[in-house]
């Protein structure tokens, strides 16, 4: 079945007709028609998968994908157009530009935490550049799998954006296909399944994967709004989001400060028993329940702590002075259980991060901007956010994605047309003016040499659009201030001369 849907896409793409722009906008409206019809079946899906609230969903994914969809359909003409790049003296004449082409069919494979934006965000590039995508959800929101399976079908075209829905054997199957792209959104585990498949037919990959983001907190700051903001991320969707601050690293003197602040936002935010909140999540499903209740295994939280394995309900849950080398600081949490490890200064805090994989994200809480940009500059991270966490991820004009063991490839808003878009360099020369190409071809001489060597060591020249219209009107505007200026001075030296012969007259009287 996989091999058919497959087959199927990529002779609805060798038909041509998703290249053509006006045919990806009709797609892209249909794909914005389907959000917004079924807001309501979407949120119902989630809080089957995840207990999600209602107000989160749209809050949390369906905006974020209909902001991409307008911007998309906005900026398409403008994206697919060719790029004028410069030129050198030998290609002055040339039509030299970047044409962004489709690469062709593209897999795009979810995760179950975001299972709508994971799967519809890099689905809005892939139509947007022309491609046909198969799309395969996350067995694991099951739920949602199967409405994006019924739905998608009805607003877009059915061959060149089918939906496989299954679990692993139905991906493992998908991957010996030969894809185009593949977009892979999970951990980093099966991320490497992912690539080797893709290597084995030379395919290009994105992998978005997790990892530990941390979040330092600096004694310079004030503790009560950055652990609002740091709650809201870390236990939105029950703390499963790939960019959730993973841990927080802060001085003891203030380790007791921000326990308390944080229990004070949890009351305010889920009240007294989280687990009677409509706000509050539920973990995936029993695997990940017991992974999570697993890394906590040997220590006494602060804050929470409890669970009911009947609901996979695990409470808002804080550990202080947790060791640098434990468990919980070994893999990446992806569940509401929030550890702060203590550290002796911003220095040692740097330090720390550096010595750990590359994260997704990297927070800073800190009211010294200066000290803020030094610690940007000696880390490295996907993103950071500096007195807030996670939205860097809501601007479509930040690349999103990770670096070293936090992924590769980078989407969201243009970013996504053109990871999955080819940049074709196109030169169109004239087989006129051969003169000025004699000189680098054989028999070669010294004067011949050096003539071709002048020219291509000549800067390169901007002849864009823009740059030829600024050029054009510069002239325009000289060569009025040129004429003026002459007029002007020939009107005083007329004036003089007028002048001289009226004072010459009155001194004859
Ligand atoms: P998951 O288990 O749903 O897996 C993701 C996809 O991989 C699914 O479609 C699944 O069918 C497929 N898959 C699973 N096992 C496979 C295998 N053995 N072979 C082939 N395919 C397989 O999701 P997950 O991996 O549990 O997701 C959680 C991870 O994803 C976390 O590490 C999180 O940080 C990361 N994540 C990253 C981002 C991001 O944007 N960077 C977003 C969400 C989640």
């Amino acid at each position: 079945m996989e091999r058919q849907a497959v087959q199927r896409a990529r002779e609805a793409f060798l038909s041509g007709r998703a290249r053509a722009v006006e045919f990806r906008l009709q797609q892209l409206h249909g794909l914005k028609r389907m959000i917004t019809e079924n807001e309501t079946e979407i949120s119902t899906a989630l809080k089957q998968d995840i207990n999600r609230s209602q107000y989160d969903t749209p809050l949390l994914e369906l905006i974020g994908i209909e902001n991409e969809i307008k911007l998309a359909i906005g900026k398409l003409a403008e994206w697919a157009a060719p790029r004028s790049v410069e030129r050198n003296l030998l290609t002055i004449s040339d039509e030299v530009y970047v044409q962004p082409e489709p690469l062709g069919v593209v897999l795009i494979i979810g995760a179950w935490n975001y299972p709508w934006a994971l799967t519809l965000l890099p689905l809005v590039g892939a139509i947007a550049a022309g491609n046909a995508a198969v799309v395969k959800p996350s067995e694991l929101s099951e739920c949602s799998s199967l409405l994006l399976r019924a739905l998608l079908p009805r607003y877009l075209d059915k061959d060149l954006y089918p939906v496989i829905t299954g679990g692993v054997s139905e991906t493992q199957e998908l991957l010996r296909l030969r894809f185009d792209h593949v977009f892979y959104t999970g951990s980093g585990s099966v991320g490497k399944i992912v690539m080797e498949a893709a290597a084995r037919h030379l395919t290009p990959v994105t992998l978005e994967l997790g990892g530990k983001s941390p979040c330092y907190i600096d004694k310079n700051c004030d503790i009560r709004v950055a652990c609002r903001r740091i709650t809201w991320g870390k236990f939105v969707n029950c703390g499963q989001t790939c960019i959730a601050p993973d841990f927080i690293l802060c001085e003891p003197c203030i380790q007791g400060r921000v326990v308390e602040c944080l229990r004070l936002t949890l009351l305010e935010f889920y009240g007294a028993d989280p687990k009677c909140s409509p706000d509050y999540g539920r973990i995936i499903n029993t695997h990940h329940f017991n992974r999570v209740m697993g890394l906590m295994e040997g220590y006494t939280p602060v804050i929470g702590g409890q669970s009911d394995a009947s609901q996979r309900y695990i409470a808002p849950t804080v550990l202080k002075d947790v060791p640098p080398h434990s468990r919980l600081m070994q893999e990446e949490i992806f569940g509401p259980l929030l550890p702060i490890v203590a550290v002796s200064d911003m220095e040692d805090a740097i330090r720390f991060i550096n010595e750990r994989e590359k994260p997704l994200a990297l927070y800073i809480f800190c009211s010294d901007k200066k000290a803020a940009k030094k610690m940007i500059e000696e880390t490295s991270s996907g993103g950071v956010v500096v007195n807030d966490v996670m939205m860097h991820y809501t601007l479509s004009s930040l690349p999103f994605g990770g670096v070293g063991q936090s992924g590769m490839g980078r989407y969201h808003g243009k970013h996504t047309f053109d990871q999955l878009s080819h940049q074709r360099a196109c030169l169109i020369r004239s087989l006129g003016m051969e003169n000025v190409n004699l000189s680098r071809y054989p028999p070669q001489d010294r004067r011949r040499a050096r003539r071709v060597r002048m020219a291509l060591r000549a800067p390169l020249i901007d002849m864009s659009k823009r740059t030829f219209i600024w050029a054009v009107t510069a002239t325009v505007i000289g060569f009025g201030l040129f004429v003026a200026l002459m007029v002007i001075l020939l009107i005083a030296a007329g004036l003089n001369c007028t002048c001289w012969y009226w004072r010459g007259f009155y001194n004859y009287w």
